[in-house]
């Protein structure tokens, strides 16, 4: 084995290992995620590219019993507006 294929050989094993760690962090909160939207329970199918795309997935790291809630786009479109609303009702502080 030459010089370059020895060097080409770790590059790849260590790409590997990276790989592989993300991949499990991923795939244990990946296993995390609820089947369902947390607001009003609509069915999620994680295996749907598209539905994984549009739904929002929100971690709670500090919430032991489910730190892992997703909103599928309507719940989350009607939280954001919510939350819009909320701020601006609020009054202008004042000095
Ligand atoms: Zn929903």
């Amino acid at each position: 084995m030459n010089r370059k294929q020895r060097r080409a050989m770790e590059a790849r094993a260590k790409k590997g290992d990276n790989a592989e760690e993300t991949l499990a962090t991923q795939a244990a909160l990946f296993d995390k995620i609820p089947e369902e939207c947390t607001a009003c329970e609509a069915p999620f199918d994680r295996t749907d590219r598209e539905m994984v795309d549009t739904w929002r997935v929100v971690v709670r790291e500090q919430d032991k019993d489910n730190p892992v809630r997703c909103y599928c786009p309507s719940c989350w479109g009607t939280a954001q507006e919510v939350l819009d609303n909320f701020l601006k009702s609020l009054p202008d502080e004042q000095e």
